[in-house]
């Protein structure tokens, strides 16, 4: 994984995310939330919605992704640091490898999708052809007491025995 230095600016952006995150346990959803941020300012937000929206594909880095490129009215996203509270899935990395975001920062590591470097790496796989710096692991154990207070699913199970025996 590509060491990326860890600023009071990501801490910021992933305390924001993880408000979202908040907000999609409330609404029954497995916590996670997600900022794009460029020059110092979010672009677009959102919380995972695959449940409320009854589609698979509606997490949080997804729904982040299509608001962006509409506000930025560009399919590219270049110059933009994601933020998510998760570690993102192989479809949400793919999809962030294809917007061209320069910098992910995740917070939780997922050992069950996690495609930023857990389980696989796909935002850094050199027979792509983008790579993204990568930070993770800010504001981990925040992510992870949102996942202990609204998780239920045999996967958040194994993600809270990974998170404790992990610290
Ligand atoms: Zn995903």
């Amino acid at each position: 994984m590509t060491a990326g230095a860890v600023s009071e600016v990501d801490s910021k952006f992933m305390a924001e995310a993880l408000l979202l995150a908040e907000a999609a346990a409330q609404s029954g959803e497995v916590p996670v939330g997600a900022i794009l941020v460029k020059d110092g300012e979010t672009i677009a937000a959102a919380a995972n919605a695959p449940i409320r929206l009854n589609d698979p594909t509606a997490h949080a880095e997804i729904l982040v992704l299509r608001e962006a490129g509409k506000s930025l009215a560009n399919y590219r996203l270049p110059g933009t640091t994601l933020y998510v509270s998760l570690e993102p899935c192989p479809m949400c990395a793919a999809a962030i490898v294809h917007a061209r975001v320069d910098r992910l920062v995740f917070g939780a590591a997922d050992p069950k999708t996690g495609a930023a470097g857990t389980v696989m790496n796909l935002v850094q796989d050199s027979r792509l052809n983008h790579q993204l710096t990568v930070v993770g692991g800010v504001l981990a154990s925040e992510a992870a007491v949102l996942l202990t207070n609204y998780g239920h699913s045999p996967g958040d199970l194994d993600l809270l025995i990974y998170f404790h025996s992990h610290g």
